[in-house]
Formats: structure tokens, sequence, C-alpha cells
């Protein structure tokens, strides 16, 4: 019987993961999959030094002479030509030519082997759609509020990338909550910039210096961060200032999200990310909004999937992405 072997990547600020999959017989299998830091190490060159270094040791584990194909996801805007990662925040890349970074990187081991860039998110949905809890439908939507905000989208079971490969942007969405709030993409009003995990940390952190609320009010420790996490256990005591404070972040979500569903009607909508996956009564909040939102007509069949893979999500997504087919 005939096997396949993918490696994905998912490149994030602190760190890469990857997991290599096997294929056989239209079965799945993950054979491994791990976690490298990239501390300090982040040029576009260190980043494919580490991949080309995973992927040595990955071939020597398994004993194999070559992969069908090695995906990578990142966190940022990828060109059309796949190649080019356009911008990516969290690395503070701009403009770069990933790919002949790792073709360089890889020149020595797999000279060959065929290398997909992908959005992280992009990689996240697919891999959920094929390992996950979406396997079935043939249409989803997956939203992830994490440090920011951000989608994939599956129709009739294709991924869809959009014109310039930058559809799913949907935390760049404006709205008035976010009104003379800068975005990290550079313009003002996004969602993102409201309710994505970094700025609702920045909104806590501003309150505070204003008086609006206190760290005795949020009962944090000294030395905690002012987090998602401290507005969810706060709201679950009843604090008046975190009660308001997930009534506004989640309609603003919900908004968004049944905006979305207004217009794409998709049969599975998919919610996670750190901040959604953290805070279970944000995210009991943000449903009803959708609920009560979106049109009725398309949330009469609309199934709710929970996230399965977390962290290897991306990883999967990515390496899978590689199969053409
Ligand atoms: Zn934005």
């Amino acid at each position: 019987m005939s096997q396949t072997h993918f490696l994905g990547f998912d490149i994030g600020g602190t760190n890469a993961r990857s997991a290599l999959i096997e294929l056989q017989n239209g079965q799945f299998k993950i054979l491994s999959s791990k976690k490298t830091s990239t501390r300090g190490q982040q040029t576009p060159k260190d980043i494919a030094s580490v991949i080309a270094s995973v992927t040595a040791q990955m071939l020597a584990d398994y004993k194999l002479q070559s992969l069908d194909g090695i995906g990578i996801a990142i966190a940022g805007q990828i060109d059309i030509d796949e190649h080019t990662i356009i911008n990516a925040p969290n690395l503070n890349w701009h403009h770069v030519n990933f790919f002949d970074h790792i073709k360089e990187a890889l020149s020595g081991i797999l000279p060959d082997v065929d290398i997909r860039i992908a959005n992280d998110l992009n990689a996240i949905a697919w891999g959920e759609y094929h390992f996950g809890a979406a396997h079935s439908l043939n249409s989803l939507l997956a939203v992830y509020v994490g440090t920011g905000i951000g989608a994939g989208l599956i129709i009739d079971g294709k991924l869809m990338l959009g014109a310039d490969n930058v559809s799913g942007e949907i935390g760049h969405c404006k709205s008035v909550r976010a009104q003379n709030m800068m975005c990290g993409c550079g313009q003002v009003g996004c969602v993102e910039a409201y309710a994505g995990g970094k700025a609702i940390e920045y909104r806590i952190q501003h309150d505070i210096q204003i008086g609006a609320t206190s760290r005795q009010e949020l009962d944090m420790a000294e030395d905690e961060a002012p987090t998602a996490r401290c507005i969810e256990r706060a709201y679950k005591t009843g604090v008046p200032y975190a009660v308001e404070f997930w009534k506004q972040t989640s309609a603003a979500i919900g908004e968004l999200i049944a905006n979305a569903i207004a217009i794409l009607n998709p049969q599975g909508l998919l919610l996670g990310g750190g901040v959604l996956e953290g805070c279970p009564e944000l995210l009991t909040l943000v449903v009803e909004h959708i609920m009560e939102m979106a049109p009725r007509a398309s949330v009469a069949k609309l199934q709710f999937i929970k996230p399965t893979l977390h962290d290897d999500a991306g990883t999967l997504g990515a390496a899978l992405l590689t199969l053409k087919a």
C-alpha cells in the first residue's frame, strides 16, 4: 500500500509547532507533533533554519527518504503567490519572500519538496474541517478570537482564499464600538481593535488608569496582568464593570459573526481561539447575540461546532494544504 508523508508547521510569536502526517488508503495518521522554541530567533532566515532542522530530525526519526509536502502556517497576510509574507505583525515581517528562505534552508535535505505557505487561520480551519468535528459538513465558518480576530471559510469542501489570498479577515470589519481605536492593521475602527484579546487587555489597563475600575474590584493579584480571564472571573461573581464589559464585547463579536452568517449561510459555525475557549461565559453571550441578530432562516439549522484539535489544528491543516487534489 502506498504511503505519503506530509509535514506541517505553525509559526507563532514564540514557538514553532510541527506535525508529521501519514496518509495511507485515504486515512490520515498523526505520527508526531511537537513544539520548538523560536524565542530570540525570529528573522525569516532563523525560522527557515528551524524548519530545516525539525524536518531533518523528523526524516531521521521516521527513517524517511523524502516528504510529499511541507505546509507552513503563519499569522499574517500571505501574497497570492504564496511565497511572500505581506505582513506578519507578530514576527515583524513585512514583504518578505519567505519561500526563498525555506528553499535555501532545505536545499541540502529536500531540494525538490513541495512547499506551501498559508495564513494560520485558514490552516486551522482546514485542519478542524478534516480532523475535527466539522468533517461531515459541506460548509464551515470558523471564527477565532485570540490575540486578534480572524476566520477561515470552507464552502462546498473548498477553502476560500479570495481573489488576493486574504479572505476571512473578519476582525478588520469596522464597528462603531471600535470608533477611534487604532488597529494593528494600520486602520482605525476594526472590531479586533475593540474585542480582540490584545484590545481587551488594553481596555482593562486603560480603565484601571482612568479609575473606571480597579485591580481590587477585579480581584486581581498584585502582579497579575489584565487579561480576558480577569473579566471572565469577575463576571461570574457579578462585578458590574465585568458584566458591562462582557455585554459590550460579546455584542461586538456577536454582531460581526451574525452579519457574516447573514451573507454566507454556512452549515456549521466553529467558535475558537484563546479568548473564546478560555472564557465560556463570554462564549455563551456571543452565541446568544448571534442567535438574536442573525436572520432567523440562516441560523435555523446552523450547527455549532466545538474546536477539537486546539494547538494541533494549524500544523495538521498546513500539512493537508500541500495535498493539491
Ligand atoms: Zn484592522
